[in-house]
């Protein structure tokens, strides 16, 4: 059996898809494992507020100080088999509820980098560490085609992700071409569509496009309409609103920026639902602030059958805001990020909380990404029904490609069944 005690761990700064500073670890186990791993990091007025903070409250600064005296010393020696023990002590090294001290990023890098290495020093792939013999399915990706909100500069969509989903593709990899056909047919069309169109991407690389959020979606509808003409697979439309972002918490209603509006959290139920119909949005993410649990429930009880209301920021992959939201049967499904909680158990222990009542789970990159595929892994691993990486660009076609690579080497894997969808 090899040694897969920690042998080493090693730190720097580099920087992420958005040209951020970020923390990266590369981990050795005595028995020759080894994992590199960045943090990715989500937009200033994306991230959510019940996330764990990405770092300690004095910055990525702060960091060697706590690295070296306390968190390596610590971690240097363990199992990296061992994936709970360690991440519970990286829980108790922090000693708050929520990774105020060392940060979500910080704990979540050293997280995945102890279980990547120790599925190196196996010879295994993360995925079958992670799960041993399970039977996996993998995600279908969700493809973000025209950004918008925190994501973007200028006067783009408020929203802030127009997305794809296919539907009833052979294979990953199908599904993966459709998206990219999509975002390259929404891409002729904005020429047309927008007069200073120029190619421009957003943060995730979805088009960046001086449109409002209907003529967003429109244009997606015609791109969708032809690529379902030239493949013959059906495709469906999807938001997230990031509502976060829209709400304006002193006069209690949802500005759209470019458009000028003001909506009551009333009229946006009802602006998300004439979305929902006009475009068959097939799913819908953050439509509500993240203290709105009773609107996110009258969402989720409306929706027609076969459209998913996903719960991100409100949820932030923490276990107890998750368990309210499932007493409230406020969402369908939920985004999993395990920077947002921390650990990779932790990540997984509200995954696990979510689909043991019905609530199906997506794994999400961030919008600053690094060249880190681990998410593809924890998507196969964790049966998660969707996966949002983006549609193409370095830092997302990377996990998308690790899941073609997945695809290959499980002969006998299938997509993930979307039973939130009764299609
Ligand atoms: C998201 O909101 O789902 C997202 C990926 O954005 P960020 O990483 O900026 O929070
Ligand atoms: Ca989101």
């Amino acid at each position: 059996m090899s040694d897969t005690r920690i042998k080493e761990i090693l730190y720097r700064n580099v920087f992420d898809s958005r040209g951020v500073e970020t923390l990266e670890i590369d981990l050795r186990t005595r028995g020759g494992g080894y994992a590199r791993v960045a943090a990715p990091f989500g937009a200033p007025g994306s991230r959510g507020e019940f996330e764990a903070p990405a770092y300690a409250p004095e910055g990525l600064a702060a960091m060697p100080a706590l690295l070296d005296r306390e968190i390596i010393p610590a971690l240097v020696g363990l199992d990296a088999n061992e994936q709970e023990k360690i991440d519970d002590l990286l829980v108790q090294i922090d000693g708050s509820t929520n990774f105020e001290r060392i940060g979500g990023n910080t704990s979540s890098v050293l997280s995945i980098a102890v279980a990547r290495a120790a599925a190196d020093t196996k010879k295994i792939p993360l995925y079958k560490h992670l799960q041993g013999d399970t039977v996996f399915t993998l995600p279908t990706p969700l493809g973000n085609v025209i950004g918008g909100g925190a994501h973007s500069l200028g006067p783009a969509p408020d929203m802030q992700e127009h997305m794809v989903l296919p539907i009833g593709c052979k294979s990953v990899r199908q599904a993966i071409e459709i998206n990219l056909k999509v975002h390259k047919e929404a891409g002729r069309l904005l020429e047309k569509r927008d007069i200073g169109f120029a190619g421009g991407m957003d943060d995730e690389d979805a088009w960046a496009a001086n449109l409002n959020d209907v003529q967003a979606l429109e244009v997606i509808e015609e791109a969708k309409k032809r690529i379902e003409d030239e493949t013959g697979i059906s495709i469906r439309m999807g938001l997230d609103l990031a509502a976060d972002r829209l709400w304006n918490s002193i006069k209690n209603v949802y500005r759209y920026e470019r458009e000028g509006i003001e909506r009551s959290a009333a009229q946006q139920l009802e602006f998300v639902q004439s979305l929902m119909d006009r475009f068959d949005l097939v799913y819908v993410e953050d439509a509500f602030n993240s203290n709105d649990y009773d609107s996110f429930a009258t969402l989720t009880s409306n929706a027609p059958s076969n459209c998913i209301i996903c719960a991100d920021d409100i949820y932030a992959s923490n276990s107890l805001r998750t368990l309210v939201g499932i007493n409230k049967k406020s969402a369908h499904a939920m985004i999993i990020k395990p920077n947002q909680v921390g650990t990779i158990t932790g990540a997984r222990r509200t995954a696990l909380l979510a689909q043991s009542h019905g609530i199906d789970i997506i794994i999400s990159n961030r919008s600053g990404e690094t060249p880190d595929v681990s998410i593809a892994d924890l998507g196969v691993a964790w049966n998660a029904i969707a996966i949002k990486a983006g549609v193409r660009g370095g830092g997302r076609i990377i996990k998308l490609n690790e899941l073609i690579r997945i695809e290959q080497t499980e002969v006998n894997i299938q997509l993930a069944d979307l039973n939130s969808l009764k299609i």
